[in-house]
């Protein structure tokens, strides 16, 4: 950055990085946790034709509130087995916007929010840009799971660092870990002042028996969670992302929101996607099938994955990850470098791409573990 540009900048700025996730174009990209499978052509008709009937109005600002959107959403959780209704659900660009309301909101200057690393790289990124003290806490320091976050190890941790906010990722990003609810409601506790996060942008995948926060909310005025229609609904270009809290919570998003930050087609799109969810959510079992495939086909390779409930998985031990990452990328397989050293983060595809990752991973393996 040119020195001028430099002095200008917010001095907490200052030699930090963007958010770099390379964007290749590579025959088999599996580094950003995306669905594979392209929006099927029905669904497409759908959009086409909503977002052909809205496109005369878009002299008019969009629906602020996106009530229809955001009623539509609150059926779709509720279709999950926890109901809630549009005055609980918050809707904007990615989840990652909706983070950053949350942050806009219950973090800013003189504030902290704790997260347990290795996570979902934007949690720090969010909470700095908007002037809240980001504190790295730390994952698998008393279970037998790589990775994992015990009940005891958070709170611990928690009532060490007494944040405002307090980042849970389940499944975790870059890890795949789900967490037990036992975390999520001893988190609560341990925290009375600080708002509880649970980030479930991957929780479509998890496997049987991992129940969704969701189910935590009644009750718990602190804690949201928050969703996105990018992975399990195959949809990340549209940017949706949406939480579930309690209203009173959501009315407080309404401070920090741009008015009209969810444009008119946005809205016509994502409503078109959810007219279809079953079709949508088609692609979740296959995805499933591959990533557990990888776990199998890489431990018999002699690699260590880490168990995954989400659409990608993290394998070590690699003698160095950014070797392997390079040999996998000349190979025509991109995968993602997540800066864990001897780990790789691995997005499951479709067989065909998750083949071709297995197959040069096979290639690869005898040199680089
Ligand atoms: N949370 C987690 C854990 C993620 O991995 C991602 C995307 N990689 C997001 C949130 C953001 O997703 P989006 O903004 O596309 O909804």
């Amino acid at each position: 950055m040119r020195s001028e540009i430099e002095a200008l900048l917010r001095p907490d700025l200052r030699g930090r990085s963007a958010y770099g996730a390379p964007q290749l174009d590579v025959p088999v990209a599996l580094n950003t946790n995306e669905n594979s499978y392209a929006v099927p052509q029905v669904v497409v008709d759908e959009i086409t034709a909503r977002v052909r009937a809205a496109a005369a109005g878009l002299n008019r600002y969009p629906d602020r509130e996106a009530t229809q959107l955001r009623t539509v959403l609150a059926a779709y959780l509720s279709a999950t087995g926890t109901a809630v209704d549009a005055s609980q659900v918050w809707a904007a660009n990615g989840s990652n916007e909706v983070l950053l309301h949350l942050l806009q909101a219950f973090g800013g200057p003189g504030r902290t929010a704790l997260g347990f690393t290795p996570a979902y790289s934007m949690h720090p990124i969010i909470t700095t840009t908007t002037g809240t003290t980001w504190v790295d806490g730390m994952r698998g320091v008393d279970t037998e799971a790589a990775f994992g976050l015990s009940a005891a190890s958070a709170t611990e941790q928690v009532r060490r660092h007494r944040p405002d906010v307090v980042f849970l990722c389940s499944p975790n990003n870059p890890t795949g870990t789900a967490l037990g609810l036992d975390v999520v409601e001893a988190v609560i506790e341990a925290a009375p002042d600080a708002l509880v996060i649970v980030d479930e942008a991957y929780a479509e995948f998890s496997r049987p028996g991992v129940p969704s926060a969701l189910t935590l909310l009644t009750g718990r005025p602190r804690l949201v969670v928050t969703r996105t229609m990018s992975k399990a609904f195959a949809l990340a270009g549209a940017r949706l992302g949406y939480l579930a809290a309690d209203p009173d919570l959501i009315d407080a998003l309404r401070l920090v929101r741009m008015p009209y930050h969810l444009g008119t087609q946005t809205q016509a799109v994502a409503l078109a996607a959810l007219a279809h969810t079953e079709l949508m959510l088609d692609t979740v079992d296959a995805i499933k099938a591959q990533r557990d495939r990888i776990v199998s086909e890489l431990t018999a390779m002699g690699l260590e994955p880490v168990p995954s409930d989400a659409n990608f998985v993290l394998f070590g031990h690699l003698r160095d990850s950014h070797a392997a990452w390079q040999a996998l990328l000349d190979r025509g397989v991109l995968v993602r470098d997540v800066g864990i050293p001897g780990y790789l983060r691995v997005s499951a595809g479709t067989p065909e791409e998750t083949s071709a990752f297995l197959t040069a991973m096979a290639d690869l393996a005898p040199t680089h573990k």
